[in-house]
């Protein structure tokens, strides 16, 4: 690796360095995350030359924006996907990620404050902080519950909890016993003379 790293840049790495432990064997995940978080900008470009991990420099943003990359997605608009991160602060923390690697717009926002309506209803919060951040260079907004008697503090959410996440914040909010879908909505406006889901329509 020719290049070295601004100290923003070894920061965004650590950070990033963070979201892949699972990578890791599990029984030295704890003492790398240790070693991660107290590095020096020099330990960071060490770190990354002898684990051969330069390949985590490439932006894990854009690669969940693209599919390359699975995620926990809870929702999407047209430059936006919502996912649910996997070292959340607090139960259903949401990341909103532009598909663009340096483009964000009010679009984020508007799916940011969607699902914070979700969390709001399902999982009742104290508040609901909304922040817009940079990893990687890549801008993205967090959605971060604050529960009653918790203090926010960083853990490894299990599969079966983020999966069982996936399930209840990915279903509309107008309607939350299953999601039939466009051509179903329409069929029961019709019948019913009353709109079941509110749907944009899609322009090609
Ligand atoms: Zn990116």
């Amino acid at each position: 690796m020719a290049e070295k790293l601004t100290k923003e840049q070894a920061e965004q790495v650590k950070e990033s360095l963070l979201h892949h432990l699972d990578k890791f064997p599990e029984e030295n995940r704890e003492q790398i995350k240790e070693q991660i978080t107290s590095m020096s900008l020099d330990d960071v470009q060490h770190f990354i030359e002898e684990n051969n991990l330069s390949h985590l420099q490439k932006c894990i943003f854009c690669s969940i924006a693209k599919g390359e990359t699975p995620g926990y997605i809870v929702s999407e608009n047209k430059d936006n996907i919502a996912v649910l991160e996997i070292n959340p602060l607090t139960k259903a923390h949401v990341l909103v990620i532009p598909k663009e690697h340096t483009d964000i717009n009010d679009s984020a926002t508007q799916l940011a404050k969607e699902i914070a309506e979700k969390i709001k209803k399902h999982f009742n919060p104290l508040k609901i902080s909304i922040n817009r951040k940079k990893i990687m260079e890549h801008p993205l907004i967090e959605v971060v519950p604050v529960y009653e008697n918790q203090t926010p503090k960083r853990y490894k959410a299990s599969e079966d909890e983020l999966k069982k996440l996936q399930d209840i914040l990915s279903r509309p909010l107008e309607k939350p016993i299953g999601n039939t879908g466009k051509q179903q909505a329409e069929q029961d406006k019709k019948e019913h003379e009353e709109p079941v889901i509110k749907l944009k329509p899609r322009i090609p």
